[in-house]
């Protein structure tokens, strides 16, 4: 095994341990959410020199001005998308460093996964294949438009944040099917799932959150 992907001190089993724990008194309690974090090693999806505060409770800088989610929020998302039954398939926007998709590669048949800055897509690519997972289909592109090609899905989950939820998601939302987004602008972002249900979209507010802005179109020098 890579040695790097074992772990030791910090970055070992133990720790990660300790990390779904903390995250489980906090009210995490989808077991199949808190296995997937137990099995993944989240110290090989930030850079080498913060190893060390892999699993600490917090989002770290993966460059490009974007951030590693909280654990504890990657587990509450993945609950709230999760919780109501297992889809085959799950649409996510902003992939970022890789390691929602990884968690949510444990769990689905297949993650559909879409982010706009190509290194870090290119960087997640290279941790997945280290970990093995090959069930991910990832998109150099502007998430705002969702992913047509294996729309609708049954599941989204979007992991940064728009002032108002784009339409294309909507419409790619399979009927029954659930939605995980954090809504708003600077400090006043809200966590919000939404339900496809037969009378329209139902929203239920979970949370308050900070994450990196949803920016529509592609960056510049690409
Ligand atoms: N789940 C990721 C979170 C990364 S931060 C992780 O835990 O590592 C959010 C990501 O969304 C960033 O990588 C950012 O580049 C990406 N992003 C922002 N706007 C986007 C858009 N319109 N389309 C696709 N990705 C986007």
């Amino acid at each position: 095994m890579d040695l790097r992907l074992q772990g030791i001190g910090m970055t070992s089993p133990r720790t990660r341990e300790r990390m779904v724990n903390r995250i489980r008194e906090l009210g995490v309690t989808h077991a199949a959410t808190l296995a997937a974090l137990l099995d993944t090693p989240r110290h090989i999806f930030v850079e080498e020199a913060l190893a060390s505060r892999a699993y600490d409770d917090t989002a770290l800088p993966i460059g490009f001005n974007q951030t590693i989610s909280q654990p504890y929020i990657v587990a509450l998302m993945t609950q709230l998308l999760l919780e109501a039954g297992l889809p085959d398939k799950v649409l996510e926007v902003g992939t970022g460093s890789g390691y929602q998709t990884a968690i949510l590669a444990r769990l689905v048949k297949r993650v559909y996964t879409v982010e706009r800055i190509l290194p870090l897509q290119q960087r997640a690519r290279d941790r997945l294949d280290m970990l093995q997972i090959r069930n991910v289909r990832m998109k150099h592109s502007d998430g705002c438009w969702g992913w047509k090609g294996y729309a609708p899905y049954p599941a989204i989950l979007v992991t940064a944040a728009p002032v108002e939820i784009p339409e294309p998601l909507l419409a790619q939302l399979a009927p029954g099917g659930v939605m995980v987004i954090p809504v708003g602008e600077g400090r006043s972002q809200v966590l919000q799932r939404i339900h496809h249900t037969e009378t329209g979209f139902q929203v239920e507010s979970i949370a308050p959150v900070t994450f990196v802005p949803l920016i529509p179109g592609l960056p510049d020098q690409e």
